[in-house]
């Protein structure tokens, strides 16, 4: 069957080749048949910068990729407030004011996405007249959806272990965003129909959330391909902040897109750049 895939980046920084090697594995995975979207994630409001939407439509075209367009994640608020309604009216969140601070100085584990929220406010009144973030009770969840699987089409069946991450945030303190990124991917892929989400290995660890979160709101089940990822000669992910080349400079001063691309389909990087194909203690 064709497969529905999709590149979701986020306009709060040029594209790199991390991104391109990103959408043109899911791009190909989608094949002649399929479908590949393109979706804007845009609700982390203070970074967001809207222009820089079109920039990223336009790199897509340069690196010969042909896409279709679902819908920004700053028209999909309403979603994301019902689906946090409904767990909510189910117990399956409680509001949480701790601040990183605070989180970093009681935690006593480190997840995939840095400090375990040890669960201060789990079975604490929290002063709700403080700015609050809501966070998924995930034992609790557990224990009501039972065991879950996943599949990777890289690393293979996988047993849901949300617990790696914690009790994550799924409504942030800030009321201009109020989804994070576990709820709102999960929602729109359900929303967009997609049948393999493809992404880096950096967001392995994120799927055992986002595959209870699909048992939790009843949401269809796709399959999952995450991939190697781009590293400097130090082994660290390319980041703009990095010096990383940004793919609109490339495309602005003429460079070939088509034979980029060509060149990241066939595995040949630029000089001090490497394919990472593994992750911490993530396959
Ligand atoms: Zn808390």
């Amino acid at each position: 069957m064709p497969h529905v895939t999709r590149f979701a980046p986020s306009p709060n920084g040029p594209l790199h080749l991390g991104h391109a090697l990103s959408a043109i594995t899911a791009h190909d995975l989608a094949g002649s048949n399929g479908t590949f979207l393109l979706r804007i994630e845009d609700i982390d409001g203070q970074r967001s910068r809207p222009k820089l939407a079109e920039s990223f439509r336009a790199d897509l075209a340069w690196l010969a990729l042909d896409w279709r367009e679902v819908p920004q994640q700053s028209g999909r608020i309403a979603s994301y407030r019902a689906a946090a309604d409904r767990l909510r009216a189910e117990g399956l969140l409680y509001p949480c004011t701790c601040t990183r601070a605070q989180i970093g100085a009681t935690a006593t584990a480190i997840g995939a996405e840095g400090p375990i929220y040890p669960g201060t406010c789990r079975n604490s009144l929290t002063d709700l007249s403080a700015p609050a973030a809501w966070r998924l009770d995930v034992a609790e969840a557990l224990r009501r959806t039972g065991p879950l699987i996943w599949h990777d089409a890289v690393a293979g069946e996988q047993q849901a272990r949300p617990d790696l991450l914690g009790d994550v945030v799924l409504v942030r303190k800030d009321a201009a965003t109020p989804a994070s990124y576990h709820l709102a991917a999960t929602l729109d892929d359900a929303a967009d129909g997609v049948t393999l989400v493809t992404r880096g290995l950096d967001l392995f660890a994120a799927t055992h959330v986002h595959r209870l979160l699909q048992a939790l709101l009843r949401l269809p089940v796709p399959q999952w391909h995450h991939h190697g990822l781009l590293a400097d000669a130090d082994g660290r992910k390319l980041a703009k902040r990095r010096g990383s080349p940004a793919l609109s400079d490339r495309r602005l001063a003429g460079d070939d897109g088509q034979a980029l691309a060509a060149d990241l389909r066939a595995g040949r990087f630029p000089t001090g750049l490497h394919l990472v194909q593994s992750v911490g203690c993530y396959p």
